[in-house]
């Protein structure tokens, strides 16, 4: 029996490589696809649908499978959905998890759906502690790249402009311009260290990131007799998608195996948090916990929407999100509903013209 699968965000970039996994897959079938931005070819009619219909053709193509890859805080109604029904998320919008991780969690707990997560790190992390077995991890390290203006001091972000163009030119992965900037910002890896917080269920103090240029390793797993785990392999998208899908069977294979032959660079350096700040604020945000981290992401979405647009400098969107942590409460949400309130709320305080 094939796995039935629905596709959210279906035209982005981790949208167009799920439908390639399943196109080569003939474990897969496609039997939803959804885009609130492009129309879409090549999908039965019947299957198209935009944004705020996700729910309705869900309901309506019976998946065993949801790939969640719309961005944004957007894609929250849908991992609740898909939790509450049972089924299995395939996690790629981080920011569901991240704003709404608690309702997340307790939509899991009430309707038994299973959560594999997409997003590349957190993928490895999965893996590893499968790997790990019953022994309980010691830590948790997420790597990032670094993105185009690693090396870079907070005096010569200060100093100099960086256009849309600079932020976009991510050196290892290809992706698109929201998840770019924000690799660029190491926002993402901010968003990547509350996105573990919940998939893992473990405290801030126990997750730690570090910069690794070559994004070949893709995580590693601490365990507590002073041994650690690596995750390693070409940065591929399709590998942690298709992994998601036909888990606990392998995917197909996408990517060439490794090559020692070349050499393979595994260096890896701390990040520089004054450089950028927006790293220290999510960890901030996140140990805070409530709606913080909601009101970071939310912050966040617009101020990085306000650079693309070109109505604010790069340096300019940690500034943002600084100004309206201070300013919101934080108190949690006990409902999807609130949750909305608080982003709302959260998204009328930046001060963007
Ligand atoms: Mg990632």
């Amino acid at each position: 029996m094939k796995k039935r699968i629905a596709v959210l965000g279906a035209t982005g970039s981790i949208g167009r490589q799920t439908l390639a996994v399943i196109d080569a897959d003939p474990r897969l079938e496609l039997v939803a696809a959804s885009s609130a931005t492009t129309p879409l070819d090549g999908i039965d009619a019947q299957h198209k649908a935009v944004g705020g219909d996700a729910i309705e053709l869900l309901e309506r193509s019976e998946p065993d499978v949801v790939l969640n890859a719309i961005v944004g805080f957007a894609g929250l109604r849908a991992t609740l959905w898909t939790l509450e029904r049972g089924l299995r998320l395939a996690l790629a919008n981080k920011e569901s998890l991240v704003s709404g991780g608690e309702l997340a969690l307790e939509a899991r707990r009430r309707g038994r759906g299973e959560l594999i997560p997409v997003d590349s790190e957190h993928s490895a992390l999965f893996q590893l502690v499968e790997a790990a077995g019953p022994s309980t991890p010691a830590g948790y390290v997420l790597t990032a790249s670094g993105g185009p203006f690693r090396g870079w001091t907070a005096e010569r972000f200060r100093s100099e402009e960086i256009t849309v163009e600079e932020a976009l030119a991510h050196p290892t992965w290809s992706m698109g311009p929201k998840i770019t900037v924000d690799s660029a910002t190491l926002a993402n890896k901010g968003l990547e260290l509350i996105e573990a917080h919940f998939l893992f269920g473990v405290p801030y103090d126990l997750i730690e990131v570090v910069v690794h240029p070559s994004s070949i390793v893709h995580a590693m797993l601490r365990l507590k007799d002073g041994a650690a785990l690596m995750h390693v392999g070409y940065p591929d998208m399709r590998i942690p998608i298709s992994y998601a899908l036909n888990y606990p069977e392998r995917g197909t294979q996408f990517v060439p195996q490794l090559d020692f032959s070349q050499g393979l660079a595994l260096a890896f350096e701390p990040p520089d948090l004054e450089a950028f700040p927006l790293l220290a604020l999510a960890r901030e945000a996140g140990e805070r916990g409530g709606t913080y981290p909601c009101a970071f992401n939310a912050a966040n979405e617009v101020a990085v929407q306000a650079f693309l647009e070109g109505r604010i400098r790069f340096a300019e969107i940690a500034a943002a999100v600084e100004d309206v942590l201070a300013r919101v409460d934080g108190s949690p949400a006990r409902d999807v509903e609130e949750l909305v309130e608080e982003d709302r709320r959260a998204r009328d305080l930046v001060a963007v013209a």
